[in-house]
């Protein structure tokens, strides 16, 4: 089948290769002309591990092309999706719903005829109702259908979660959309990934009520790490206790800095929106926004704690800035609360991250950028762990402590123990739902 993809980003740009991979005939359309050429010139705009080999194989077949002509790439296609960003709108905390909305009326103009508007970006429930009345006004005589059609995929592992989804969610209003949507998932009927088929309301519903238990699941296991801190209890094995536990499961229950990324934050705060505007409030989901931006600041008391109460002439070495390895994405990383406190009280920061420099530069003003976590921790006062790359697991610590003038540690990914701190020569360590030494 001919697929036009609306948006080259995380979702768009993987989803677009992927059904490229799966024997679909893909042209991805993006606004951005900058991103449309470094497509054009086989380039990756993401990090995104194994994005690189699978999209140039697919623009080899012949089957992946890419154009900032969404006409172009409508003509005979049997669907189009709609992937473009559904940031939080300023002062409300809503879905800003903005570019789903052009994406939709430019679609309207393009499309001569059928087919299936499937949303792909994260959207409130009603959305997809709204962009069937956005085009029907727009282009009365277009034979059409919507789907939506949310997307799971984690960054860092985005190839292998769209290839092996546990499931896929398609709501949709009509039988003939339905077997558009089983044609293009067709490869995954076959090798038995269930797939969910609902109405447009539910699918909706689905992507926020998942993300929103996430995040809760995240952000209960760091408010045990916070108690566990004080009456002497490891979270780490806490953690391990309750998730072996079938029920409550393993995942979702590593104690940290707080969650970020560009899902949970803006999903948590548009769920909750939706709750408010419903007069059916989302008490659980409201608290855990309110437990996360808390996690993040007693990160930074813990910090000023190891700094001896005053970040100011401090020197003071962050590895990772990212919001999880494997990514390049700082959207609402804790790394922006958190970096800029430790520079605004005075602080020296040098960073490191194996991918975060492109966009963290802008993002992280006043810090000194270092390509290694060696030459960033030489003469620093204190040591953060904020991203647990690869990279910063199996670090030489004693190589570190003795380059330091403070030998100071804050673990804040729960990556080291007290006992290799001390072994390494550090002189104080503190993690996260851990009891803290020296
Ligand atoms: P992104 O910001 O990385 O990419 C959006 C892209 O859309 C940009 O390249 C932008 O230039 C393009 N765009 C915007 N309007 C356009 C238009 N009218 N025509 C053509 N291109 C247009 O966003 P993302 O991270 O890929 O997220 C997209 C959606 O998917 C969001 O709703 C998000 O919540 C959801 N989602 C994201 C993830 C993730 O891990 N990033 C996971 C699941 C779902």
């Amino acid at each position: 089948m001919k697929i036009a993809m609306i948006g080259t980003g995380y979702v768009g740009l993987v989803s677009g290769v992927c059904f490229s991979d799966f024997g679909h005939e893909v042209a991805c359309v993006d606004s951005n002309p900058e991103k449309v050429a470094k497509l054009e010139r086989g380039e990756v705009p993401i990090f995104e591990p194994g994005l690189d080999v699978l999209m140039a194989k697919n623009v080899e077949s012949g089957r992946l092309t890419f154009t900032g002509d969404l006409s172009k790439a409508i003509n005979g296609a049997g669907a189009v999706f709609i992937a473009v960003g559904t940031p939080t709108r300023r002062g409300d905390g809503h879905a800003d719903l903005t570019y789903v909305m052009a994406a939709a009326e430019q679609i309207a103009r393009a499309a001569t005829d059928y087919v299936v508007i499937v949303t792909k970006s994260t959207v409130p429930v009603g959305t997809n109702a709204k962009v069937r009345e956005v085009v029907a006004a727009a282009n009365p005589e277009l034979d059409f259908d919507v789907a939506s059609n949310p997307e799971f995929l984690r960054e860092g592992a985005a190839i292998d979660d769209f290839m092996k989804p546990d499931r896929v969610v398609v709501g949709v209003e009509t039988e003939r959309a339905g077997k558009v949507m089983e044609e293009i998932y067709r490869p995954l009927y076959l090798r038995e990934f269930p797939i969910v088929t609902t109405d447009l309301e539910s699918a909706e519903m689905i992507k926020y009520a998942a993300n929103a238990f996430l995040a809760t699941k995240i952000t209960f296991i760091n408010e045990i790490a916070a108690l566990c801190e004080k009456v002497g209890a490891n979270v780490k094995e806490v953690s391990k206790g309750m998730g072996l536990d079938g029920r409550i499961g393993k995942t979702f229950l590593h104690a940290g800095p707080g969650y970020g990324g560009s899902c949970f934050p803006k999903d948590t705060k548009a769920l909750a929106r939706i709750g408010q505007e419903h007069a059916s409030p989302m008490q659980i989901t409201e608290t855990v926004i309110k437990v996360n931006e808390e996690t993040k600041r007693r990160m930074v008391d813990k910090l000023l704690d190891l700094c001896g109460g005053s970040f100011n002439g401090k020197t003071i070495a962050v590895l990772g800035v990212t919001f999880k390895p494997n990514t390049d994405d700082m959207r609402d990383a804790p790394s922006l609360t958190i970096v800029p406190a430790m520079v605004g009280g005075g602080a020296t920061v040098r960073v490191t991250d194996p991918q975060g420099r492109r966009e963290g530069e802008a993002l992280l003003p006043g810090v000194a950028w270092h390509d290694d976590p060696y030459t960033a921790a030489a003469e620093a006062d204190l040591l953060v762990v904020l991203t647990e790359w690869n990279e910063f697991r199996a670090l030489d610590l004693s190589r570190i402590a003795q380059s330091m003038r403070g030998k100071r540690m804050a673990d804040l990914r729960n990556v080291y123990t007290l006992e290799d701190a001390r072994a390494a020569g550090f002189t104080a360590y503190d993690s996260v739902g851990r009891v803290a030494g020296a």
